[in-house]
């Protein structure tokens, strides 16, 4: 293995091999470095890899309709093969539950602008097509902890709004390992169990990384693509302190239970957002249910400041909110008596829009903050990054000229200073996994 590349990019997961991916379609020579064994252990390896297109802002809704389409297309996509196989796209379609506390208008007026197809579905339509859901208005979500999770419910829900492109990838996992062939076809180079302990420095420029065990590698491009170490790696750069978004490390949990009896969820349910008990889902393999948070006011967080060290067991309090406040919507559900799940880290930024940039040092890139829903940007993102340290590289400042994407599917131009670290809060964002 050659010990110098053009790029050094820390971290192969979804979003670090997607940008290896595209920097050596370009003609760079990248090197991934992961201190896990291989690509997408981390936590994309947890990722629900739920592929849908509501976002609260324009850019957010704009990225995720292009980047449904590599889903779509993904074969096709990878210009190289992959001997365990490629993932599949299931497409299940999306709810999202409508109550009297939920603007739809608000949320769906982009899909309307991008001509995204939706339908909005009455009580009468909601019941036809999901038959087990109740109609009941549980809001504001609560904890089954707090005496009013158990009074009985005053309103009802409004319908629902379906989005017919939307749905999963069948393992998040595997579609990295695409993602690194596909880049190996390019040139790319991987190293696993290797942790970068330092980022080398010369006259204001990125030059190289220092590894765990003492060994250096040269390069000019240094990419942050860490996950929930993001932050540990803005630090040992030093470009931290002049980022006016940051980002934390924050534990999530997935819960996972059994379909009720007599309904086949994997053929017949769908993807689920559900604001008004605080709650997503999804149907998973073997006929269950995938139950996450979208982080309602009455759940806590956990914020880690040591993401090498978090408690991955699931809680017993946490599984209880979720599934307690699920099977209000799905009375028939069946409750297990142990918890089922996982619990992973989500990379969030202040607004949980995440920061796809350079930085203040020379030649060091940030694509971070993912915040819990950009498994399903990856390929996007991973273009934009490679194209905006490309224009870098070139001597455009991208700071006062942000680049600007051309999307190969849709033609919708995606502004790549949306993403930067220097933009104010966006009070836009709906400062949850939703994005
Ligand atoms: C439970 C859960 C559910 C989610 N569900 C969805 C979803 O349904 N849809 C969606 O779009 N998104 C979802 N997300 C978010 C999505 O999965 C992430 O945004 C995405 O996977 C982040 O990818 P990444 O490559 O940035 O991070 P990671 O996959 O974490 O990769 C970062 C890599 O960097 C490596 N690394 C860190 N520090 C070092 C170092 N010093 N040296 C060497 N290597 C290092 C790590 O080992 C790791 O492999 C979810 C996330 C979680 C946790």
């Amino acid at each position: 293995m050659s010990e110098t590349y053009d790029a050094i990019i820390i971290g192969a997961g979804i979003i670090g091999t997607a940008i290896a991916f595209e920097m050596g379609k370009m003609g760079y020579t990248t090197l991934n470095i992961d201190q896990l064994p291989a690509a997408g252990y981390g936590s994309t390896g947890n990722s629900c890899a739920v592929i849908r297109t509501h976002y609260s802002t324009w850019d957010g809704t704009a990225m995720a309709f292009e980047s449904l389409h590599y889903w779509r297309d993904w074969p096709a996509y990878m210009e190289a093969k992959d001997e365990s196989g490629f993932i599949r796209y299931v497409n299940t379609g999306c709810l999202v539950i409508k109550s009297r506390h939920y603007d739809t208008d608000k949320a769906f007026r982009y899909h309307k602008e991008l001509g995204i197809d939706y339908e909005r579905w009455d009580p009468a339509k909601l019941r036809e097509k999901m038959p087990i859901f109740s109609q009941e208005s549980f809001w504001p979500p609560r904890r089954p902890e707090d005496e009013q999770f158990w009074e009985k419910s005053k309103e009802k829900i409004t319908g629902a709004i379906f989005v017919p492109c939307s749905g999963y990838v069948s393992d998040p996992q595997l579609a990295t390992h695409n993602l690194q062939r596909a880049a190996e076809a390019k040139g790319g180079k991987f190293m696993f169990n290797k942790e970068v302990k330092a980022i080398r420095k010369s006259h204001g420029r990125a030059t190289g990384v220092t590894l765990h065990d003492g060994k250096e590698i040269e390069t000019s491009i240094v990419v942050n693509a860490a996950g929930p170490h993001s932050f540990v790696i803005n630090r040992l750069a030093g470009v931290e302190g002049d980022m006016l978004i940051k980002t934390r490390a924050l534990r999530h949990e997935v819960h996972f239970v059994p379909a009720p009896k007599g309904f086949n969820y994997e053929k017949d349910g769908y993807i689920c957002s559900d604001g008004d008990i605080g709650c997503y889902s999804r149907p998973e393999v073997g006929n269950r249910i995938l139950v996450g948070s979208e982080d309602p006011e009455c759940d806590s967080k956990t914020w880690i400041d040591n993401p090498d060290h978090y408690d991955r067991e699931v809680s017993v309090d946490q599984w209880k909110a979720q599934i307690y406040r699920f099977a209000k919507r799905v009375p028939s559900l069946g409750i297990p008596h142990k918890p089922v799940g996982l619990a992973d880290l989500y990379d969030v930024s202040d607004d949980w829009i995440p920061i796809y940039d350079k930085s203040n040092l020379d030649g060091f890139y940030v694509a971070i903050g993912t915040s819990g829903n950009q498994f399903k940007n990856a390929p996007v993102a991973g273009l934009m990054m490679a194209r905006l340290i490309d224009a870098c590289e070139n001597g455009r400042d991208h700071d006062k000229d942000p680049v600007v994407i051309k999307c190969k599917y849709t033609e919708l131009m995606l502004n790549a200073g949306f993403y930067s670290r220097l933009r104010e809060i966006n009070q836009e964002s709906s400062f949850s996994v939703l994005g």
